[in-house]
């Protein structure tokens, strides 16, 4: 249960691109929404090369990604919306010192309770992921003596092969393409361990219809709109976080959710 202190406070959560958010914790996201906190999400690009007929730029896709975003983020009570306009697949060398500029300005002005982004590995590697994971932990690094908690998002190793496994008993066939273009054992597979759980059992319909908005993604058919009420419980109904080792007085946030 969350303290008073944190009602009306902002958490920023940043991203690389449309879907990132709901995959990766929007329980959690919906959950701090719930408890009274304004929750702001950055994807610093449209997603505009994420087409699923290869890494092409697509302005038109990006557009729709952003309408996409907007539905996901309605879905999860998310109060703020930032979708930048950084190029997809170039996170990590693109835009470095804009990226970083705008972090540190929403950190300025929101003096957010926590930010949330990716770890290290970017959930399975992604260069994109791994970019905004600098930018983001440089931005808290700097913001002054009294840095917002930052968390990790990270993926259970084996979580979206099981996903796949649930969805193929019920009749799912897996795609020519249109699943991300990813292998599901590749998430997870360099993840530091979870320092914290998160228990997000009774939010998982709102992150599967989230999940469910991002079609564009989806292919002809995902295996997320096979998955039954009560495996997609099981699967996804637990978010993975560790703290970044930076020192700070500020109160910590995830774990008053944490069991
Ligand atoms: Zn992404």
């Amino acid at each position: 249960m969350i303290t008073s202190a944190f009602i009306g406070r902002t958490v920023l959560a940043v991203f690389a691109h449309p879907d990132d958010e709901s995959l990766s914790c929007g329980g959690t996201l919906a959950r701090l929404a719930d408890d009274g906190l304004r929750v702001v999400v950055v994807t610093a690009s449209h997603g505009e090369r994420g087409g699923t007929d290869g890494p092409v730029h697509d302005p038109a896709l990006g557009d729709i990604r952003a309408r996409e975003m907007r539905a996901a983020a309605e879905a999860l009570g998310i109060a703020g919306l930032i979708i930048g306009d950084h190029p997809d697949g170039e996170l990590r060398w693109a835009h470095v010192g804009e990226l970083h500029a705008e972090l540190t300005a929403l950190i300025r002005h929101h003096q957010p309770a926590a930010v949330i982004t990716f770890g290290a590995d970017g959930l399975y590697w992604h260069a994109d992921h791994i970019g905004v994971y600098e930018r983001t932990l440089m931005a808290v690094q700097v913001s002054g003596a009294e840095p917002p908690p930052l968390y990790h998002v990270t993926m259970q190793r084996g979580v979206m092969p099981e996903i796949v496994n649930a969805a193929k008993r019920r009749g799912w066939m897996p795609p020519q393409k249109g699943f991300w273009s990813l292998i599901p054992e590749s998430f997870g597979i360099a993840a530091e361990p979870p320092t914290l759980t998160v228990d997000v059992g009774d939010w998982v319909p709102r992150k599967m219809r989230a999940l469910l908005c991002h079609k564009s993604q989806l292919g002809e058919q995902h295996p997320f709109e096979f998955l039954p009420p009560a495996d997609a419980r099981r699967l996804l109904g637990c978010e993975y976080f560790h703290r970044a080792n930076i020192p700070t007085t500020a109160p910590p946030l995830l774990e008053q959710l944490c069991t």
